[in-house]
């Protein structure tokens, strides 16, 4: 059975007392309101800052049911890197996930397909669970293309790890025009491309494998629509960023799974 997720990315919000505070209030806020899954069956993942990563992991020690991530990590192993953040230093915060592939760091800082490959192969060494982002800007949708990228994105980034490596991934379907826009797919259209990227990975690794793998939708996810979002087969939960700045409705998503 696959893992159900509902992770926040906080993007580069929140200061480190902020975030503190945020945090807790989650924690306050999954107590009086405690979801109807266990850890097994549910899993909360904050993507907070860096600065932000170890006290996070302390502040949820006790928290089976909550992870933290980064929201990056560089694409190479140590070195001279000035100001560049390693998968080991985020292992040695406690954080568990790093998203990888977002839409705004392909945007804005050229990340290629190869380049995000490394990523997912050190994360992964170093025993971390990569959350990898794919999706479509608007134009490309209404080119007809969005199948062909997000293949293109998925079979490019991660087609060269082998059963056991890819069993380990979670994937983030985010489609550009829906972040941070307020305009968010249809529960149709994320269904549709859920399934399409599920059976990609089926063609490759066969059906058992795709069917345990986590595919998180992303794109203006909030407190009013996450239900419906949750409700499609082969949608396993959200990648949120505004609404996972808000404990309230952060938690409001957290309990739309059915
Ligand atoms: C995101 O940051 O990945 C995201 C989906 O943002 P938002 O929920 O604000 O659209």
């Amino acid at each position: 059975m696959r893992k159900k997720i509902a992770a926040g990315n906080w993007k580069m919000n929140t200061t480190f007392d902020g975030g503190k505070q945020l945090i807790s209030e989650i924690i306050a806020g999954m107590a009086a309101n405690p979801p109807e899954q266990t850890s097994e069956e549910m899993l909360v993942v904050l993507g907070t800052p860096f600065i932000t990563l170890k006290k996070a992991a302390n502040l949820v020690k006790n928290q089976p049911q909550i992870k933290i991530a980064a929201q990056n990590c560089y694409s190479e192993e140590k070195g001279a890197y000035t100001g560049e953040i390693s998968v080991e230093m985020i292992k040695s915060t406690g954080a568990e996930f790093i998203i990888i592939g977002h839409s705004e760091r392909r945007e804005y800082f050229n990340e290629s397909f190869e380049m995000l490959a490394k990523k997912v192969d050190l994360t992964l060494k170093y025993g971390l669970t990569p959350i990898f982002c794919c999706g479509e800007k608007l134009e490309t949708r209404e080119a007809g293309a969005h199948f062909d990228l997000v293949k293109r994105q998925v079979e490019g980034s991660l087609f060269h790890l082998n059963a056991e490596e890819i069993s380990k991934v979670v994937i983030a379907y985010e489609p550009v025009w829906a972040i941070g826009t307020g305009v968010t797919a249809s529960p149709a259209q994320a269904q549709e491309m859920h399934a399409f990227i599920r059976k990609t990975i089926a063609d490759k690794y066969g059906k058992v494998l795709a069917d345990n793998i986590t595919i998180l939708y992303g794109g203006s996810v909030g407190a009013k629509n996450a239900e419906e979002l949750f409700s499609q087969p082969d949608v396993d939960g959200g990648l949120v960023g505004g609404a996972s700045l808000k404990a309230e409705d952060f938690v409001t998503i957290i309990n739309s799974f059915d």
